[in-house]
């Protein structure tokens, strides 16, 4: 019986087990299913995580936080979790997609959130083949070569700036004229003469052939098309809450959420259910930010401690 099974290993998760394991709890298992870090691994760079001055990418400013975890006794299982439930005893069944389960006395959910597809024509044929929602994994592979980044939140604008750095040219193209992301980032793009804004566009659909993608049209509120023939589309148009791991065999899910699919906290973190606890970009009212995210993670460890010890 672990005394603690923390779903997740992103910022939320890794703080969480810290804190909990630097706090005393001797049998506590992180079940990520890659690599620890989570979705900022994915990010060209981090800059406003508080005392880090220097701008990292987003994997090598991850990288020592595991470590630093593992130091204190946390154990990392490369695991998918499939669902967690409760027992008639109080204690959870922790099941893994391959079939295994483990029970353990407590535990902190912290299993984030992952892009949201835009549901154009083609954009699920092309995944992979020219459609892509990373880049600092596949970027480079348009190195001097046109592309278009979709969206106009943080991660499109800050992603749109890292691309003009390895593209000749980055269409942003996005549906309104105004943006979601931080003043100062909206700022750099306007001034960037890599970076084309295309607005008040929808995309309706991207076409290519056999060899990958060719290119997207956009169509504007009058209906006039612009074909826009590019190798490669990054769609940057937010993410979904990772929550699936709740839900019950009835399809009920295990403890309260709202009607997005945030899971419901207190400030403390505590979920519906007595010893059960969520953290970081999957609960309510997030603020979905890696500092955030492991507040919430530090909060949810020192209160599963709590909850195990008494
Ligand atoms: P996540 O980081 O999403 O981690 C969740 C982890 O859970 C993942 O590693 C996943 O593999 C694992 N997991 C999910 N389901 C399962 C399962 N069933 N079984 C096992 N493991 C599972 N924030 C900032 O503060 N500054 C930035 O500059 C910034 N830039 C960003 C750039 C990009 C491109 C993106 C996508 C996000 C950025 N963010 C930034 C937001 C930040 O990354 C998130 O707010 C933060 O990572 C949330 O942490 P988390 O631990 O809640 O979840
Ligand atoms: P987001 O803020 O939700 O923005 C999504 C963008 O995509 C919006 O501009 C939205 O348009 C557009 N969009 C949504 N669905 C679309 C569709 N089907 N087709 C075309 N466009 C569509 O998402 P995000 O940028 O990924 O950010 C997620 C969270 O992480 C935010 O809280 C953000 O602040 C945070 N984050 C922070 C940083 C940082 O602090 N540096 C970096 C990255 C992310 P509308 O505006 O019209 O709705």
């Amino acid at each position: 019986m672990l005394d603690l099974a923390i779903i997740g290993g992103g910022p939320a998760g890794l703080s969480a087990g810290l804190y909990a394991t630097r706090g005393g709890l001797k049998n506590v298992v992180m079940f990520e299913k890659g690599l620890p870090g989570g979705q900022i691994t994915s990010s060209s760079e981090i800059e406003n995580y508080p005392g880090s001055a220097e701008i990292l990418s987003g994997l090598d400013f991850m990288a020592p936080w595991s470590e630093q975890c593992m130091r204190f006794g946390l154990k990392h299982a490369m695991e998918e979790v499939s669902r967690i439930s409760k027992n008639a005893d109080g204690t959870f069944t922790i099941a893994l997609s391959g079939g295994k389960s483990e029970q353990a006395k407590s535990v902190i959910v912290c299993t984030g959130s992952t892009p949201k597809k835009a549901n154009f024509e083609g954009e699920a044929e092309f995944f992979g083949k020219g459609v892509s929602t990373c880049a600092t994994c596949d970027g480079f592979f348009y190195k001097n070569k046109e592309v278009v980044a979709l969206g106009g939140g943080d991660t499109a604008l800050e992603e749109a700036l890292y691309l003009s750095h390895i593209c000749s040219k980055v269409y942003l193209v996005h549906r309104r004229d105004t943006f979601r992301a931080s003043p100062s980032t909206i700022e750099k793009v306007k001034n960037n003469p890599k970076i084309e804004l295309i607005l008040n566009v929808t995309v309706k659909k991207a076409y290519g052939d056999k060899t990958g993608l060719n290119g997207i049209i956009v169509v504007d509120a009058e209906g006039k098309e612009r074909d826009i023939a590019v190798p490669g589309v990054f769609v940057f148009v937010g993410m979904n809450v990772n929550n699936a791991i709740l839900k019950q065999e009835d399809g009920s899910f295990l403890c309260d959420m709202d009607e997005n699919g945030n899971v419901v906290v207190d400030l403390n973190m505590h979920t519906s259910v007595k010893g059960l606890f969520a953290a970081g970009d999957l609960r309510i009212k997030a603020s979905k930010q890696v500092v955030c995210a492991a507040g919430d993670g530090a909060t949810a460890g020192i209160q599963a401690l709590e909850y195990v010890n008494h």
